[in-house]
């Protein structure tokens, strides 16, 4: 079962594309609040796990709880049903997914893009979408570029938009798949201060992450991943100052 107060449980949770287990019996619990860090190198089932929590992928073995609701089925008695596509479609609103790569709706403007989601699929009046998406683009830092168009901003801009517009769905929790690994290197510090403040706010989140210096300030605990497995898991300034595992030490050496 979900394990209690916990927003996210994962309970012995299998993945597998063909004969490679991209995730091996990973189990782990989230608190509300918590700021949870990812690290780990390429191939290491990081993006796996984010988009079976998001359920973009189904697992193969396991289960997964968000926000006390078991994923992808429903429970009648003792049997256990799998959710329509709409059903789904519903459970996914708990999360908001920021990708590395922005992708934003190049044919609208800015604020046609925040407010698409809360309009089209939360059914919420117009002017109140758009008032909700003003308050978010200030709070990104963006409020002059309500008319723009995605193409006529940074990378770091549109990362910001990306986010607010995750926000606009008010998500119980926020996953963030390497949000600056695209960025050119001076606009990586506008997006983590962004995520800086959303994680002051209280907002539970998830981020895979190469950025070290952003996990040791910012995580309140930081997981280890390797070949679909989680290797070593904790506080900050354990797992990336001084890490028990040799696979962890010399990741993170390698980092640095
Ligand atoms: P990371 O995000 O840590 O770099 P991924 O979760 O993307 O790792 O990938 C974990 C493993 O699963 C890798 O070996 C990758 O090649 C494989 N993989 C991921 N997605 C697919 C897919 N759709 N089909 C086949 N293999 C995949
Ligand atoms: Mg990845």
């Amino acid at each position: 079962a979900a394990a209690k107060d916990a927003i996210v449980t994962a309970a012995n949770v299998t993945k597998r594309f063909g004969e490679l287990r991209a995730l091996n019996d990973v189990s782990l619990t989230i608190a509300p609040g918590a700021v949870q860090c990812i690290i780990g190198p390429s191939g290491s089932g990081k993006s796996t796990l984010l988009r079976c929590i998001n359920q973009l992928e189904k697992i193969d073995q396991g289960a997964i709880w968000v926000d006390g609701e078991l994923i992808g089925y429903r429970i009648k008695g003792d049997e256990l049903h799998e959710l329509s596509d709409a059903e789904i479609a519903r459970q996914r609103l708990a999360t908001g997914m920021v990708f590395q790569r922005f992708n934003l709706f190049n044919h609208m403007t800015v604020l046609e893009n925040i407010i698409e989601g809360p309009v089209t699929v939360l059914k919420r009046p117009r002017q109140e979408a758009v008032a909700e998406a003003e308050k978010l683009l200030a709070r990104v830092g963006l409020s002059e570029k309500r008319n723009s168009y995605p193409i006529e901003l940074s990378g770091g801009q549109q990362q910001r938009i990306a986010i607010a517009r995750a926000l606009a769905m008010k998500p119980k929790l926020m996953l963030f798949d390497e949000p600056t690994s695209a960025l050119d290197p001076e606009l990586v510090g506008e997006v983590l201060a962004v995520m800086r403040d959303l994680a002051a706010s209280g907002m539970t989140m998830i981020v895979v992450t190469h950025e070290l210096g952003f996990a040791r300030e910012v995580a309140s605990d930081v997981i280890f991943m390797d070949k679909g497995e989680i290797v070593e898991r904790g506080h900050p300034q354990q797992v990336l100052v001084a890490p028990q595992q040799a696979r962890t030490r010399d990741f993170i050496a390698a980092v640095l």
